[in-house]
């Protein structure tokens, strides 16, 4: 099984926080999409498998139109083998989910929405420079459900500055009380390359302190589960039937083919690539038929420190077991010490093989992934 990423690097205004790639000139809509449509073509090769998850990324994929993203469903259509129970998920923002347009996607067969809701506190929606209200937000959803969306992912941000526990805790009543099928959450973090990088920088904005951070976190993470939702990973939690299969493919190493400026694609061996990150640049070279990624092949160690950083982050944990199978290294030897100190601080369980990390061990993931790193 295989994965296609479209990333569609448009967006009407830049949120405060936000380092994804974009442009917020909007001009060059259909040449990219045509550019994509043609890099779809180009890279038909790329997976052999057949397709099982279509994602459209960004950016804000909702902003284009219905035939936009038809003439990229087409050329996928056209170019792949797209399994009969295909997920395709749209990322849309609630400004875009008119009724209308609602219908009009979901009758080019897209059937899973994931919604940047964010948080339902209008004064903090304005802050971040969201363009909409908390009340748009309910009407996108509550649009998409009646044109017949019945599997809809939710974002929400935690640890935003002076947001009090409280505020978060009604964030996460009104969004439950929505009843979605998918609930991401992700800690707000600074990038420097961000206007709320410049506030921090200029002494105008503190970040939320890790200790509170963490507490929302933990709060959230038992919330959802006394309310249906399994956390299947770090940031995600689904009801059952509805853990995103796009996710799923990259954690376990299944080849995808990303296209559109900035995306990523990996061939499901060692191969990674990486499109060009400028949207002038990706159309110059697509049209002019010239590559506009680099590769990096990766090694053998590599691979495995990707699986160990990925499946720690998963409710599936880690197979000691395989992991010494191919590296050579013996992990229960030469971690025991580190391992027996993470068990007693209620970190991580080991069931069989497994290294499974509990909810507080997700608030370190990437350290403890980092210490487990097989070397060179
Ligand atoms: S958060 Fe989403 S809508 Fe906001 S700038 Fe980033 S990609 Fe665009």
């Amino acid at each position: 099984m295989a994965g296609i990423y479209i990333h569609i690097p448009f967006c009407r205004q830049a949120c405060h926080y936000c380092d994804f790639h974009f442009s917020t000139n909007l001009k060059n809509q259909e040449e990219m999409v045509n550019a994509i449509a043609k890099e779809i073509e180009d890279r038909k090769l790329y997976v052999k498998e057949d397709v099982s998850t279509i994602y459209f990324g960004g950016g804000t994929p909702s902003l284009l139109t219905p035939e936009q993203l038809n003439k990229l469903l087409t050329a996928i259509n056209e170019h792949f083998s797209i399994t009969d129970n295909v997920e395709v998920t749209l990322e849309a923002n609630p400004e875009d989910l008119t009724k209308d347009h609602s219908q009009a996607i979901f009758d080019l067969g897209i059937n899973r929405l994931s919604l940047g809701m964010q948080t339902f506190d209008d004064e903090k929606l304005n802050w971040m420079n969201r363009i909409h209200s908390a009340n748009e937000s309910i009407n996108a959803y509550e649009n998409a459900r009646s044109v017949g969306f019945a599997n809809i992912s939710l974002d929400l941000i935690y640890a935003i500055p002076d947001h009090s526990r409280k505020r978060w805790h009604k964030d996460l009543q009104s969004i439950v009380a929505l009843d979605p099928e998918h609930i991401s959450l992700y800690g707000l973090t600074i990038e420097d390359k961000t206007v709320f990088g410049k506030w921090e920088r200029d002494k105008k904005l503190v970040q939320v302190p890790d200790d509170e951070a963490a507490e929302q976190y933990l709060f959230a993470i038992d919330f959802l589960k006394e309310n249906g939702f399994t956390q299947y990973e770090v940031s995600n939690f689904g009801k059952e039937g509805f853990h995103s299969r796009h996710n799923n493919a990259y954690w376990s190493g299944a080849p995808y083919l990303g296209v559109g400026p900035g995306a990523h694609s990996f061939d499901g061996a060692n191969i990674r690539s990486f499109n060009v990150r400028n949207n002038a640049k990706y159309l110059k070279a697509v049209e002019a038929n010239a590559e506009h990624w680099e590769e990096e092949v990766l090694s053998s160690a590599q691979r495995i420190n990707e699986q160990i950083l990925t499946g720690l982050r998963t409710r599936n944990g880690i197979d000691l077991l395989a992991i010494e199978q191919q590296s050579g290294m013996d992990i229960h030897r030469k971690h025991q010490t580190f391992l027996n100190e993470m068990n007693s601080l209620g970190l991580i369980e080991i069931s069989d093989q497994n290294l499974i990390l509990k909810a507080k061990g997700f608030l370190v993931a990437d350290e403890i992934a980092l210490r487990l790193f097989v070397p060179e």
